[in-house]
């Protein structure tokens, strides 16, 4: 049968029927296509397969052997060892797993297996923990070949999975070479038909290494070319609001700032204001550490919309936030004409109709609030700027339809105070225009930071009180609980009880992600009044709130934050007069964990954090590359893959004006319905 790589289903693959098909989806794979690209994670080279009585301890190796007894121990609560004893012609030995019962069923009697592992002398018997353990079907025997190793889920074997692959490769007559010929002969690359096979029938792992870089580099290259056709698109013919020279309105707001702009803040400005002068519609980047003062900025941009007789949004994505901005502008805006509302959740129906009617009659310039923005009842009488804080919240979606408010495409700012490493930045954020921010306004003394175990609490909260004797107050962050947000708001509670005791002479106040926002505003604002005197928080905290008397950031758990959520976190003091304290205690052992936190305190630059985070978290987890509408990336490694990266966006840039069906095609099947949007439309 011949089969059809993009248009054929599994299902026509000899050997896979309806079932075996639900189980392959849930490893991504529907398509012929995703089953050919569907590449090993390791290889294993069954050559060496070991007998059990040459084993010597430590070594890492693959034994082949048949299943003789399955044992199940509790010697206690919440610990079960589960362990499988194996037999090969010259001798036994054990598998051993830890609190992982529902392995016993995979296993029975008298079955043939190839284990991998890490073995142990103990007790006078070789032990392997953990094996990972391939199963052989009834009379199979293991080839001594190199042998792929696929990433697999409950119900499929490997040597199925390989079988369907085999078939597959053999079958399906429409393997094209997706990068362009000269392409590939610049870079070397052979027929890609050859290349699978050289990845799933492997003769060396030479062979996987090189494919394995063009698969990435063919992903890359074709990212790149999506995201610098929208930005040629949209510098070429999206007409923007093209606004006049600063006039009365910004400079008198400039005028009157309460300080001056830092050298950074001023250029931020300047791009911005050429930005809007320009003919096409802004797409600006606005980076800075967290203090480095981006909302004067934003409001200057703001005020020069509204002197050119249009509305401003500005989008925060919690409500705390919208509300400090919100206070932060009426602030600025005190003696300016500029007419300024906040939309969030927490507003009653009625006060909520209210502020959309002068929204919709351009009787408010200048509008902040939440997602309650993108709803679709709001509407803008002549919406100029879109400004999304804090965007890495944000998905691209987002964003675009409060563009789409705008009856001409308004002018978009982003603010964000995550440093963005260079691979972000060419990725994510690879179609916005940069500026960056990385002065701090004078004055601000760096956050001492200490990191600290257990046996110091007692000293550590005589600090505390000592704080807020002085009249200080201080930040409780307590210990992340992802699994659940009633655990989060549980251990929220738990802290809070225990520093009321122990601090009863101070008032302490609570706040957490779950709490009703009414509750959590009169919290917020019961210590931004200094009513109370330590505020005991999960990491709702996190973004942007300013409180300028908080000098002290105590950190409870502080393994379990990313390094680039720490400086966040302790971004939150060190805005007064006061010298300021950054407290992380953990009780991990782990090296790794101590590593991070010791980096906290000799490093108070976010842009290094981010870097090292980065580094040593990788890249997928920490900027939900996914929700940014960029294409899956299955193989590259936007961390391990920057120069690949750099090098395909310079094949890209040569492709952007091509007439070529090919590029076409392959960038809206890897792009989908939203680059089409964008490109056509
Ligand atoms: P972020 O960049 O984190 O959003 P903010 O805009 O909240 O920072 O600014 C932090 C604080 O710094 C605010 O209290 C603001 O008034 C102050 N600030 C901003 N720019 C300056 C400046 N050039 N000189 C002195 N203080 C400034
Ligand atoms: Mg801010």
């Amino acid at each position: 049968m011949k089969l059809l790589l993009q248009t054929d289903s599994v299902q026509k693959v000899k050997g896979i029927g309806p079932k075996m098909a639900g189980r392959l989806a849930l490893l991504g794979i529907t398509t012929v296509g995703d089953l050919l690209y569907h590449l090993p994670r390791a290889y294993r080279d069954y050559s060496e397969i070991f007998p059990i009585a040459a084993l010597r301890n430590d070594m890492d190796v693959t034994i082949s052997g048949r299943v003789v007894n399955i044992t199940e121990r509790r010697p206690r609560a919440r610990l079960s060892i589960l362990s499988v004893t194996v037999e090969d012609a010259s001798g036994v030995m054990e598998l051993i797993y830890f609190n992982q019962p529902y392995r016993k069923n995979k296993f029975y009697k008298g079955m043939p297996l190839l284990a991998h592992g890490r073995v142990k002398l103990a007790y006078g018997r070789w032990q392997m923990n953990n094996a990972e353990v391939e199963f052989l079907a009834p009379g199979e025997t293991p080839e001594g070949t190199l042998k792929p190793v696929y990433p697999l889920t409950d119900g499929i074997r490997a040597n199925a999975l390989a079988e369907w692959i085999a078939t597959a490769l053999r079958e399906t007559t429409d393997i094209t070479d997706t990068l362009p010929r000269e392409v590939r002969q610049r870079r070397g690359y052979g027929a890609r038909r050859e290349a699978l096979y050289a990845v799933h029938l492997p003769e060396s792992q030479d062979a996987f290494k090189s494919i394995r870089e063009e698969l990435a580099f063919d992903e890359l290259f074709y990212m790149q070319l999506g995201i610098l056709r929208m930005r040629k698109k949209r510098e070429t013919s999206a007409i923007g609001i093209k606004c006049a020279p600063n006039g009365r309105l910004f400079t008198s707001l400039y005028n009157h700032l309460p300080y001056r702009l830092t050298n950074d803040q001023e250029k931020a400005l300047v791009d911005i204001c050429d930005d809007m002068e320009g003919m096409h519609p802004m797409r600006r980047l606005v980076q800075g550490d967290v203090g480095s003062g981006k909302t004067v900025v934003a409001a200057l941009a703001m005020a020069k919309a509204v002197e050119n007789g249009y509305q401003a949004v500005m989008m925060a994505p919690t409500e705390i936030l919208a509300i400090q901005h919100e206070e932060s502008l009426r602030e600025l805006f005190a003696d300016t004409p500029i007419r300024l509302g906040c939309l969030t959740g927490r507003m009653t129906a009625t006060e909520k109709e209210k502020l959309l009617n002068l929204l919709a009659n351009g009787e408010i310039d200048v509008v902040v609030g939440t997602h309650a923005l993108i709803e679709e009842n709001v509407d803008f009488s002549a919406l100029g700027l879109v400004i999304t804080d804090e965007q890495h919240r944000f998905g691209v979606r987002q964003r675009m339809i409060l563009e789409r408010k705008g009856t001409e495409q308004p002018h978009t700012l982003v603010m964000t105070a995550t440093p963005i490493p260079r691979t972000m930045a060419l990725s994510v954020y690879g179609d916005l225009d940069v500026s960056l921010i990385r002065e701090m306004p004078p004055g601000r003394k760096p956050v001492k930071t200490y990191a600290v175990k257990r046996n110091q609490q007692k000293k550590v909260y005589r600090f505390l009180a000592d704080e807020m004797t002085k009249g200080h107050q201080i930040y409780v962050v307590c210990p992340l609980v992802e699994e659940s947000v009633k655990l989060d708001a549980k251990a929220a509670v738990q802290v809070y009880e225990e520093m009321s005791r122990h601090f009863s002479e101070f008032g302490v106040g609570l706040v957490y992600g779950s709490m009703k926002s009414g509750e959590k505003q009169e919290a917020m604002e019961a210590f931004a009044s200094a009513k109370i005197h330590m505020l005991v928080a999960t990491s709702v905290v996190e973004v942007g709130v300013n409180v300028p008397n908080a000098t002290v950031m105590y950190i409870d758990g502080a393994e379990r934050f990313g390094l680039s959520q720490l400086h966040q976190l302790r971004g939150r003091v060190g805005r007064g007069e006061a010298q300021s304290y950054c407290i992380l205690m953990s009780d991990s052992r782990n090296e790794t964990a101590q590593l991070r936190l010791k980096l906290m305190e000799t490093i108070q630059d976010g842009f290094e954090l981010a870097e090292k985070d980065l580094l040593m978290r990788g890249a997928g987890e920490l900027f939900g590359y996914r929700q940014h509408g960029l294409p899956d990336l299955k193989v590259a490694d936007l961390v391990r893959d920057l120069p690949l990266l750099l090098e395909a966006r310079e094949e890209a840039a040569r492709y952007v004006d091509a007439d070529d069906p090919l590029l076409d095609a392959e960038l809206q099947r890897r792009f989908g319905e939203k680059y089409l949007e964008v490109l056509y439309h």
